[in-house]
């Protein structure tokens, strides 16, 4: 998709900038390389099962490394517990067999206005620390001719928050589907998220919160914004 493209190439052209920064700068610092999740090219090879015996017998290692005694009655059952929540629950989202089956309808109202969802709470990871991202996204559009159900923009958002993610591709990629999906440019997606990495670790900031925006076509105007903001904050 041009769009897509477009965003890539910005972001290639940045990382000559990232090249001469460390990883640790990278992290702390939750820069991101790209608006694609970089997957390698025989990521969906292994089936789940075999991706979670694998994950189980690795997190039990770095328990063990760690001093955790693996007999214990509470900690035996974790490393499988752990691989479940990675595949079928929290990182779900990396596999494209799961990302939701959209169906559009004919805009039978002729609604020509925007259309707000707001409030969706979602909980996603940071992909430099891997602890929880939590927070809202508001998405909006205005139709093209074609209208989705409510539920799917909320799948939506699910969907691209159960990835190892930085808010910036996520705001992105939440976008940029909304655009291929309901066949138009007039998309926003604004999310204000809370960072575990930045609260819990590192700064130890537990009041700042991450605002990111997404404002495609029509979005991009000034009384758009305001709009949009009016109906968000009402
Ligand atoms: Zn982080």
């Amino acid at each position: 998709m041009k769009n897509e493209e477009l965003l890539l190439e910005d972001y290639l052209n940045g990382k000559d900038l990232l090249n001469t920064l460390t990883h640790e700068e990278i992290g702390d610092d939750h820069l991101y390389t790209g608006v694609k999740t970089p997957m390698k090219p025989d990521a969906f090879e292994q089936t789940d099962e075999e991706k979670k015996k694998q994950i189980a017998g690795l997190f039990a290692q770095i328990m063990d490394v760690m001093g955790l005694d693996l007999t214990d009655d509470s900690l035996k059952g974790t490393p499988v517990r752990v691989a479940k929540m990675y595949i079928d629950e929290i990182f779900s989202g990396l596999d494209p067999a799961n990302k939701p089956k959209v169906a559009l309808f004919d805009n039978k109202y002729q609604y020509n206005q925007m259309l707000v969802e707001k409030d969706i709470t979602f909980y996603s990871n940071c992909e430099h620390h891997f602890v929880p991202i939590i927070g809202k996204a508001h998405v909006a559009y205005i139709s093209s001719g074609k209208v989705i159900g409510l539920s799917k923009l909320n799948r939506i958002v699910q969907y691209y928050a159960k990835r190892p993610q930085v808010q910036e591709r996520l705001t992105n990629q939440i976008g940029l589907e909304l655009q291929s999906i309901l066949d138009t440019e007039d998309v926003a997606v604004i999310i204000d998220a809370k960072h575990l990495c930045v609260s819990s670790r590192g700064i130890k900031d537990d009041t700042s919160a991450t605002v990111t925006s997404f404002y495609g076509g029509k979005f991009n105007t000034p009384e758009k914004i305001q709009e949009l903001y009016n109906y968000i904050n009402n």
